[in-house]
């Protein structure tokens, strides 16, 4: 079975991100010359951006993982998070930078709560860095440093994005057909 068949439409190319990850490589590597930077990714999803974001980073750097979880009956409005998997190593005066697949409705679940636990450690700074932003879906405001792309609202997959677990792996960012999540 080949899951290219369950893509509707290409929205981003493998070649385009790509570019853009080399730009915020670069973008990054300036501003933190100098300082003790550590990216903090979120899994699963951030773990394929992580990966080739780091290599198009040219200072010294660590990186590290967080796992955390909504639950809850509708846990996208009940915003109750727990984290599931904690920092290895001390970020007590370093730099962090969180490293996130997409922001939806942004500063009121994941993204707020792993912020102000970062931030609640000591670290010496704490910014965003996302590969995709859908501002359509927010109603808040949030602070997001750097960003990959803006998308429409849409469900996405791919390039570490999942739907139920599956089209991880996809080398480009893509919207599923109608039939695959059962709308339309
Ligand atoms: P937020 O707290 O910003 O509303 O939720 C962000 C999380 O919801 C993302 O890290 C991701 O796990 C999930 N999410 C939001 N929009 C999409 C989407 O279009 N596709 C996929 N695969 N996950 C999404």
């Amino acid at each position: 079975m080949d899951q290219h068949q369950d893509i509707a439409q290409v929205l981003i190319t493998e070649q385009e991100i790509s570019n853009r990850i080399k730009e915020l490589g670069i973008e990054i590597s300036r501003d933190y010359d100098g300082k003790e930077l550590v990216l903090v990714a979120i899994l699963k999803g951030a773990a394929i951006f992580l990966a080739d974001l780091v290599r198009e980073i040219s200072i010294p750097l660590s990186f590290d993982f967080v796992a955390i979880s909504s639950y809850g009956a509708d846990s996208r409005s009940s915003g109750v998070v727990r984290l599931l998997k904690d920092l290895d190593e001390s970020i007590e005066s370093k730099h962090v930078l969180v490293v996130e697949d997409i922001v939806d409705t942004g500063w009121t679940l994941r993204l707020s709560y792993i912020v102000e636990n970062l931030r609640s450690r000591k670290a010496a700074s704490v910014r965003v860095c996302t590969l995709l932003d859908k501002p359509s879906q927010r109603k808040l405001d949030v602070g997001i440093d750097y960003y990959g792309f803006t998308v429409e609202d849409k469900y996405v997959v791919g390039y570490g994005l999942d739907f139920n677990g599956k089209y991880r792996n996809l080398p480009y960012i893509g919207a599923l057909k109608p039939e695959v999540y059962g709308g339309g």
